[in-house]
């Protein structure tokens, strides 16, 4: 093993480093060791690390007789990696793989994600996954261990009450999410101004009695005037609704002229808890019975 050091310094040597890709590098291989511990890999996994950079994660996960596929978007980092897990690539043991990550397809046999992702993708990040998830991943995924900004981690798992939003409540559609390992600057290169977590997310795989996506249209919609009474905010209808099958917005307005008179209505979206929300979605769904004519 080279080591996390010698990885960073041996990029380093080659290129300087992309802040506008987020690149601030493990250095800590305890660290490093706690992230393979947590997601608990073993040589029968397949792994989709997104953004190895220098490969610290990489060779880590390989260490463990896993496969691996990288996706990573800077050119000069995918050089660098090819030659330093030549052997690996050779094997078919690394799939190594250059672009964006959001943009290219992943495997459909992944069984865990392990990663230190750039920040700035956070949150499309998640989305993706939760897509990937519903469809090629339902069989297959374990779990997702993730590096993330601690404010992030925050506001994923709900963690205090100010943290109760939109992004923490559609992810109880799908996950069941824990902040594992807190992180400082300094075990990173260079170090990012913000606090990290290691953060868990769990496909929870709970069924519900109406649509998924209605669920997190809702909550979207709730959320996006959270000073507002849901009457308010639920009076627009979601710009991607008709994404959902048999929605369209002369549903919407039907199934909120129904609920005009409920209670539920008087509250602001933090006053709702999840299963609430389910609720909602699910009386949305009842008292605007489907229009099979679909008019707008
Ligand atoms: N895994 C390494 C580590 O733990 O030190 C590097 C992590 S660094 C925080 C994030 C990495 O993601 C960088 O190597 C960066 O070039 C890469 N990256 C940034 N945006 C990306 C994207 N959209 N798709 C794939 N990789 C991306």
């Amino acid at each position: 093993m080279k080591g996390a050091r010698r990885l960073v310094d041996l990029l380093r040597s080659k290129q300087d480093n992309d802040k506008s890709l987020g690149q601030h590098f493990l250095i800590n291989d305890e660290l490093i060791a706690e992230a393979i511990e947590l997601g608990e890999v073993t040589r029968a996994d397949h792994v989709l690390e997104i953004g190895p950079g220098p490969g610290v994660l990489t060779e880590a996960l390989l260490a463990t007789g896993c496969k691996v596929t990288a996706i990573e978007i800077d050119s000069g980092a995918v050089a660098h990696l090819g030659q330093v897990f030549a052997a690996e690539i050779n094997d078919a043991r690394l799939m190594l793989q250059e672009g964006d990550a959001l943009k290219l397809r992943w495997p459909a046999d992944v069984t865990k994600v392990i990663a230190n992702i750039p920040y700035q993708i956070s949150s499309p990040l998640v989305d993706q996954l939760t897509k990937q998830l519903r469809s090629t991943w339902r069989e297959c995924l374990i779990k997702v261990i993730l590096l993330v900004q601690e404010e992030f981690a925050e506001r994923l798992v709900m963690e205090y009450e100010s943290d109760v939003g939109s992004l923490g409540m559609t992810a109880l559609i799908d996950w069941q999410s824990d902040i594992k390992v807190n992180v400082a600057p300094h075990h990173f290169s260079p170090n990012p101004k913000v606090n990290s977590c290691f953060i868990e997310m769990i496909p929870s795989h709970e069924s519900f009695p109406v649509d998924k996506r209605l669920i997190k249209q809702i909550i979207h919609q709730g959320f996006k005037q959270r000073r507002k009474k849901l009457r308010t905010s639920l009076k627009s209808i979601p710009k991607r609704l008709n994404r959902i099958p048999d929605w369209y917005s002369g549903r919407w307005k039907s199934a909120y002229s129904s609920l005009l008179g409920d209670i539920r209505l008087d509250a602001r979206p933090e006053e709702l808890d999840f299963d609430d929300w389910v609720t909602l979605a699910h009386d949305f769904t009842k008292f605007a019975k489907c229009d099979t004519k679909g008019s707008q």
